[in-house]
């Protein structure tokens, strides 16, 4: 059976600290806390977590500059948590790759809620996932690699996560929404579909996706975005200009 999974609570209020980790503990999570920023990232190294609950708000160092030395790093999954009036924190945390957010004052039920959560989109569907092979495009979720024509193609986290999560179920159209939903974790309303838009753009581009009609990344107008494997034939009814 799998270990519980480790989270790492970063929170210099000791009153706040304790709520969420016996929260966390009560639902079978295992636990490591620190109280700044610098324990933080020493914690992370040392203890390898599989998700920080990072409160912005730290002495010595800003949760902020925390969650981009993180991000330097790896993947570990981060949901930051902000005070009322950090809404523009929030915004900065989201861009630079934190996974979800909970403000103050919250309920701890809701971050245990937010952690299964988060824990689930991103390590049970790489678990769970297999090599997805469309010819020249050879998706791995378990390795989050991606190769075309044999090449390796360097993909962000999040232009990985999509890729993925359109190409799992190929020729399904999927909702901006939805996809903001599913793979940025993202509250309506809480990100401009235009970041879908530009995540798609730049792995067109690293796809060479965008000779002509797009190949892999379909857009369906007004709707969203679909995955089209390669072998497959376009959808009748598409190719009027190709009928012999
Ligand atoms: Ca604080």
């Amino acid at each position: 059976m799998r270990r519980a999974p480790l989270v790492l609570v970063v929170e210099d209020e000791p009153a706040v600290r304790a709520v969420l980790a016996e929260a966390l503990a009560r639902d079978g999570f295992e636990l490591v806390e620190a109280s700044d920023g610098l324990s933080a990232l020493d914690a992370v190294a040392r203890s390898h977590p599989d998700l920080v609950i990072l409160d912005l708000g730290l002495p010595r160092m800003s949760g902020l500059d925390v969650l981009r030395e993180i991000r330097a790093d790896g993947d570990v999954p981060v949901i930051v948590v902000t005070g009322q009036s950090g809404e523009a924190d929030r915004v900065v945390g989201l861009e630079l790759g934190a996974d979800d957010y909970v403000t103050k004052p919250f309920s701890p039920r809701e971050v245990v809620a937010r952690v299964r959560r988060v824990l689930h989109r991103t390590q049970g569907a790489g678990e769970a996932a297999h090599t997805m092979d469309f010819g020249e495009l050879v998706i791995d979720p378990k390795a989050r690699e991606v190769h075309l024509k044999g090449e390796p193609v360097e993909l962000t986290r999040r232009e990985f996560d999509l890729l993925a999560y359109l190409a799992s179920s190929p020729r399904q159209v999927f909702s901006t929404q939805q996809i903001l939903r599913e793979v940025w974790g993202s509250e309506p309303g809480w990100q401009h579909t235009s970041t879908v838009t530009e995540h798609v753009y730049r792995l067109r581009s690293k796809l060479r996706d965008r000779a002509g009609p797009a190949r892999w990344i379909r857009t369906v107008r007004g709707v969203g975005y679909r995955f089209v494997p390669d072998q497959s034939p376009a959808a009748p009814g598409r190719r009027a200009d190709s009928s012999r």
